[in-house]
């Protein structure tokens, strides 16, 4: 059976030339990068080349970048770290939209006593600038806003928003986990102080990730430890990752033409395909710019679970959800966000795709899933059927 991964907005396959590139490091350079001796050297010196390529990537010098172990940590480091550098700031600004991520400390924080404004979007899941603008306070120490959304692909207008928030002085955070390596990526022109990427999303393993702090920034350490990471993140490098993230993040650049031209093609043809042989569908922030790789359609009267599994059983990989709502079944809060009903977030598919997938894997869904939403249909509890004839 043919197998179709298109749930690269959850994970990607570690491309080949990061494993090449990485397994040295586990057994030839496998010193501390921290020691004086020449095993450390070697390493330092692979350390200082990954820094010098995901720097590059963001278009930061090198020394604003520090290794995370997640996506994750990188966002909780900004905003925990933003939070203890300036103590007198107890307002947080958000959006309704971000990954939990972001989210989850922000429902922490507000327990806590911060005020946390959480803008909210319309149907095509965009924000009001003018809310943004009107909702900075004296006191808000950070405003942390994603640049692509992992669910719709939504792109918001991050270079306007970093103005905006630069012109009131108040430290700028970029949750660009899903944008990377999908659009072009300058920490100049997002007018960033910190910004987040991920290595899983890359082609690069799991669990290493990079925060961008701008040079004048202040963030305290969220892991504290030893010196590594000029203090801003305490652990022994995780270097082979590290290393395979830098290789990743060359190969992404390098790979940006692919995303807006084939991959995008791709997208719009799996998009324009469904559209014309499925009826009551639609795509979620369909009007808005969109990531090129990623697909959020849903179907009337239908379960996204079950569309899941059915495709699962043809080698159809995708989402419900992002995947770390999708192990249950509330329904999408991005979704939910965008004022889309209940139950039609509930039959909502996510398609995510990669430059490894292929025209013959659109064309292996476009043969596969419309059956399935139909066979879904007739057996729906939701389906209207057309009320049988009075009898005379
Ligand atoms: N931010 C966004 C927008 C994401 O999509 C994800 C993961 O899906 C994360 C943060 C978390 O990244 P990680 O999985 O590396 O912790």
């Amino acid at each position: 059976m043919r197998r179709v991964y298109a749930d690269n907005n959850a994970t990607t396959k570690v491309d080949d030339n990061v494993i090449e590139e990485m397994l040295p490091l586990f057994n030839e350079i496998y010193g501390n990068p921290s020691s004086m001796h020449t095993f450390g050297a070697e390493a330092e010196k692979a350390l200082r080349q990954a820094r010098e390529r995901v720097g590059e990537f963001i278009k930061a010098d090198p020394s604003e970048i520090i290794f995370t172990g997640s996506g994750t940590e990188s966002d909780n480091t900004a905003l925990f770290g933003t939070l203890q550098a300036y103590p007198g700031k107890k307002h947080i600004i958000t959006t309704k939209v971000e990954h939990p991520a972001v989210l989850n400390p922000c429902q922490l924080l507000a327990k806590k006593g911060y005020a946390v404004t959480v803008l909210p979007v319309d149907s095509e899941g965009m924000l009001d600038l003018d809310e943004l603008r009107d909702s900075i306070r004296d006191d808000t120490a950070i405003v942390s806003i994603m640049y692509a959304n992992n669910e719709t692909g939504v792109i918001f207008p991050i270079e306007e928003i970093g103005q905006i928030v630069k012109e009131r002085g108040v430290v700028f955070h970029v949750d660009a986990v899903q944008a990377a390596g999908k659009i072009p990526l300058d920490v100049n022109k997002l007018n960033a102080n910190l910004l987040s990427i991920s290595g899983h999303k890359i082609h690069a393993p799991k669990g290493v990730a990079a925060l961008y702090i701008r040079r004048g920034t202040r963030v305290r350490p969220f892991l504290i430890g030893g010196h590594q990471e000029k203090g801003k993140r305490g652990g022994t490098e995780n270097l082979p990752s590290i290393v395979g993230f830098g290789k990743a993040c060359e190969l992404a650049a390098e790979h940006l033409d692919v995303y807006s031209g084939q991959v995008r093609a791709m997208r719009d043809r799996l998009q324009e395909g469904l559209l014309r042989t499925i009826s009551e569908t639609s795509v979620n922030g369909g009007e808005s710019p969109r990531i090129p790789n990623t697909l959020s359609i849903r179907f009337e009267y239908v379960e996204g679970e079950s569309i899941l599994l059915l495709l699962d059983r043809e080698g159809i990989a995708a989402s419900s959800g992002s995947a770390c709502t999708s192990g249950s079944l509330e329904p999408s809060h991005v979704l939910r966000a965008m004022g889309i009903p209940y139950t039609s977030v509930h039959g909502s598919i996510r398609f995510s795709l990669s430059r490894f997938n292929t025209g013959e894997d659109i064309d292996y869904i476009l043969e596969k899933l419309p059956p399935i939403i139909s066979k879904l249909r007739e057996i729906s509890p939701f389906v209207e059927t057309t009320p049988a004839p009075k009898k005379q």
